[in-house]
């Protein structure tokens, strides 16, 4: 209670204001819980602009890009065939760092290859397309830059070398079995891409522009940039897909309703949102949904989906027992050492 009072003091005050440096050291730990960042990294985030909340609100445009990001991420359970299990990578990012204009991220490298498919986009004879159109890479001392061809906004994912990516690259190409738009178009989009993004992707197409779309976007945003909360041994599996209105988010494992809606309401470094119901989980196996409202106009809410029965469920028990992810996690490991010193088709 006393941090929140006085992050709200804060808060009023002018940006010259100086914030006690041991209110930052409390403020960049409990900020790691959420981003998953390192300390140092937090703490010199928080210092640098220490009027800020310490989990800044994406501008609009970066808020779309994100919430396409984890929309790609969120489908398909990009790390539990390949990668590290999402109690340690959820969604398969290990950090988060979020500023303003700008998201980086870090990424197990097991699990990059999936990242790559999952959002850079790809289209197939039939002018089908996945991914997210109009993202294109670029790479950078620091990592790689994903930002979409004429518009704004900007994920980095950090830590990762040339050849890391073009290793990655190539498993990804070789998986996917078509082009990865991003190498053969790298300045302009593809026929199909641009056809499939005036239709219906935000930020190219008006009818997906709407302010209702944009709360969605701005929820998402905000979850993504929160994420690592459920980077913990208490959920063995983490699953995510949107509606209009909503954000649902589904975990298996014993990490309670009560505890993700403390943490996503947290004065501090929650949401902004308030759950619409209480948890009943001790009384009821029934309660199941917990929507916490992030938008009242709209309605706009993430629906917290604590899955406690997952046992009856023989194909998903099926696919999270070790065995079968350490069996994964081997093919992958020997494909990505075939691989290694790859470079895409296009830029060799
Ligand atoms: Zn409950």
């Amino acid at each position: 209670m006393r941090l929140a009072l006085a992050f709200r003091i804060d808060r009023a005050m002018p940006r010259r204001f100086t914030m006690p440096k041991s209110l930052l050291k409390t403020l960049a730990r409990q900020c790691r819980r959420y981003t998953g960042e390192r300390y140092q990294k937090a703490l010199t985030r928080l210092a640098a602009d220490p009027g800020a909340p310490p989990i800044p609100i994406a501008s609009p445009a970066q808020a779309q890009l994100e919430a396409e990001v984890l929309a790609g991420l969120g489908q398909g359970w990009v790390t539990d065939s390949h990668g590290a299990p999402p109690t340690e990578t959820p969604f398969a990012l290990t950090s988060v760092t979020p500023l303003p204009d700008a998201l980086e991220v870090t990424v197990q490298d097991i699990a990059l290859p999936d990242v790559i498919t999952a959002l850079l986009p790809t289209t197939d004879e039939q002018s089908n397309t996945s991914g997210i159109a109009g993202l294109r890479f670029r790479l950078q001392p620091s990592g790689v830059e994903l930002t979409r061809l004429d518009l704004p906004g900007v994920v980095r994912i950090t830590g990762v070398t040339p050849a890391q990516w073009w290793q990655a690259y190539a498993v990804a190409e070789a998986d996917t079995d078509v082009p990865i738009l991003s190498g053969h178009h790298p300045d302009r989009m593809h026929p199909a891409e641009e056809a499939h993004a005036r239709a219906y992707c935000p930020g190219y197409s008006p009818r997906h522009d709407e302010p209702r779309d944009q709360a969605l976007a701005a929820l998402t945003s905000a979850f993504l940039r929160r994420h690592m909360i459920f980077r913990t041994p208490e959920v063995t599996s983490i699953d995510l897909w949107s509606n209009p209105d909503s954000l649902e988010v589904e975990w298996f494992g014993p990490l309670t309703h009560t505890q993700a809606v403390t943490d996503l309401c947290d004065p501090v470094f929650g949401l902004g949102g308030t759950p619409s119901k209480d948890c009943e989980c001790e009384r009821h196996s029934w309660c199941f949904v917990i929507p916490v409202i992030t938008d009242p106009v709209f309605g706009t809410c993430v629906a917290l989906r604590h899955n406690r029965h997952h046992d009856t469920d023989d194909e998903l028990a099926d696919n999270l027992r070790d065995d079968w992810r350490r069996k994964h996690r081997s093919e992958r490991l020997s494909q990505m050492e075939r691989w290694h010193g790859a470079r895409p088709r296009t830029q060799r």
